[in-house]
């Protein structure tokens, strides 16, 4: 039994066990600080997590959720939770046109920066050779932009300042963008799209690669619960934090259904729409209003569709459809026959039913790998619908990310940790692992984040001049 458990007060209480309360709480417990951890579901992982289908009986995940191999902060965070080999890595990308045609861009290893996506561009038949060149000159400028100078503008605005046609816009820019940053290009705030490219994708071989979960997202996390106890510390699922209130000398949770905890130490690690409510607002000055906006822009939708077909109908293990509604494609076994698509800024499939989705993404998979799948029928297919999936990174929203700490308030007992806090990156689990990183440096009083990749030199030096 954990000294939590058995009756003494925890060092730290952190509300909310999605990817940043965790991340804060991991840090907190190798410190040797006793955590409680309340969660309002029966399970860990909010966004990214996963359920028992009741009529398979199988482990999915709500959607296909990816890191790139510069998420150096949540692969730290999974080799503490012992799953650092859980990803397989994909440095190939596939673009798969309308009617079987591969494109396959694979960066070269020894090349640096931006240079290593030339030689395989070359090869990219989904673009002709006057989008090949602007492509080229657009990637230069996209690598070397100013995120500052851009942060008020949108990215479609820097895609026209770069020379990129709608064309190229429509068949490469926005395909990453959308799955990035779950907003178009005309939606996302240019700095946001630009953090993307300039930290992942196009910043060398070493930083763009796409790494793909081996096991649910679940099972990610069976560590965590034993690993916040051997420090003293406790996990509670199925608790809801009511009301978060600062205390002369620490802070006070109240609970659904009465119960009242107190710790030193506060991080709330919820949602930005469900802080807003349970924060105390007068201790909340600048914090409050950001959080208020925020939830003013609202949110962007994602749907991912698990399908198994009757006959393998993928031969690559993953794929962009240029083009289509369906945006991106996962094998999800070894002969292809288990599919699962995604759809990000989703808001124009929301209204569909389960069969109208399935039945629009099985087109796409017969349009767009005929050998395979023009016969194949529809085995079993479930959608996730995830309404609330991401904040939404229009133009101008940075200034309403609030910071982890309150720099009103030096030595606060109420910290913030969550995705959506100003810690620069799209809606993703590094931004979240970040973010809980952060507020655990912030409490034990020492840095613990990790460092970012270092760009390569020649991209030093480009950005320099620009
Ligand atoms: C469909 C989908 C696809 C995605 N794809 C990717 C991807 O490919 N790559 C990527 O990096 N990111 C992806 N993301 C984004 C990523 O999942 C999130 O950015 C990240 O998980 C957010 O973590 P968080 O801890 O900040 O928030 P959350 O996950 O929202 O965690 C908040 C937690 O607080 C809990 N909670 C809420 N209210 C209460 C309460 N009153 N009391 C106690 N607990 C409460 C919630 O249940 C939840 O567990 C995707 C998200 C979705 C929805």
């Amino acid at each position: 039994m954990s000294a939590v458990s058995a009756g003494r007060q925890p060092d730290v209480i952190v509300c909310g066990a999605g990817v940043a309360g965790m991340a804060c709480a991991v840090r907190l417990a190798q410190a040797g600080v006793r955590v409680l951890v309340l969660e309002t579901r029966k399970k860990l992982g909010g966004r990214a997590s996963s359920f028992i289908d009741p009529r398979t009986g199988e482990e999915l995940d709500n959607c296909q959720h990816v890191a790139l191999s510069c998420c150096t902060s949540y692969l730290d965070l999974l080799t503490r939770l012992g799953r650092g080999d859980a990803m397989t890595w994909h440095p190939q990308l596939h673009w798969a046109e309308r009617g079987g045609r591969v494109s396959t861009i694979t960066p070269t290893r020894w090349l640096p920066a931006p240079a290593h996506m030339t030689l395989s561009l070359l090869g990219a038949h989904f673009l002709n050779a006057e989008e090949l060149t602007l492509l080229g000159i657009g990637s230069a400028r996209v690598l070397t932009a100013s995120r500052e100078r851009w942060r008020g503008k949108s990215f479609a605005q820097l895609l026209t300042w770069a020379d990129q046609p709608e064309t190229l816009i429509a068949k490469f820019w926005e395909p990453v963008v959308v799955s990035a940053c779950n907003l178009s290009c005309a939606r996302t705030c240019a700095a946001t799209a630009l953090k993307v490219f300039q930290e992942g994708l196009l910043a060398g071989p070493q930083a763009g690669q796409m790494g793909v979960p081996r096991v649910p997202l679940g099972a990610l996390y069976d560590e965590f619960a034993p690993l916040v106890q051997r420090a003293g510390g406790q996990v509670e699922l199925g608790e809801s934090v009511l009301r978060v209130r600062h205390e002369p000398g620490g802070a006070c949770v109240e609970l659904e259904g009465g119960r009242v905890l107190r710790a030193g130490r506060v991080v709330c690690a919820l949602p930005f729409e469900r802080a807003a409510t349970v924060l105390d607002e007068p201790e909340w000055t600048g914090r409050g209003a950001q959080l208020a906006g925020l939830a003013a822009l609202g949110h962007s939708p994602i749907l991912g569709v698990h399908i198994e077909m009757d006959r393998p109908v993928l031969a690559l293990p993953h794929a962009v459809l240029v083009g289509a509604g369906t945006q991106w494609v996962f094998r999800k076994d070894l002969a292809g026959q288990r599919v699962h698509a995604v759809i990000s800024g989703a808001d124009a499939w929301m209204g569909l039913s389960q069969e109208q989705i399935v039945a629009r993404v099985v087109d796409d998979l017969r349009a767009y790998f005929p050998s395979r799948a023009a016969d194949a029928q529809v085995v079993s297919a479930r959608a996730v619908k995830e309404r609330r999936a991401t904040f939404v990174a229009a133009p101008g929203f940075e200034r309403l990310r609030p910071s982890v700490i309150d720099a009103a308030r030096p030595g606060a007992c109420v910290l913030l940790a969550g995705d959506y806090c100003d810690v620069g990156w799209p809606a993703t689990m590094e931004g979240a692992t970040r973010a809980g990183y952060a507020a655990a440096s912030a409490v034990l009083g020492a840095d613990v984040r990790v460092p970012d990749l270092r760009p390569p030199a020649l991209l030093r030096a480009l950005s320099a001049l620009w």
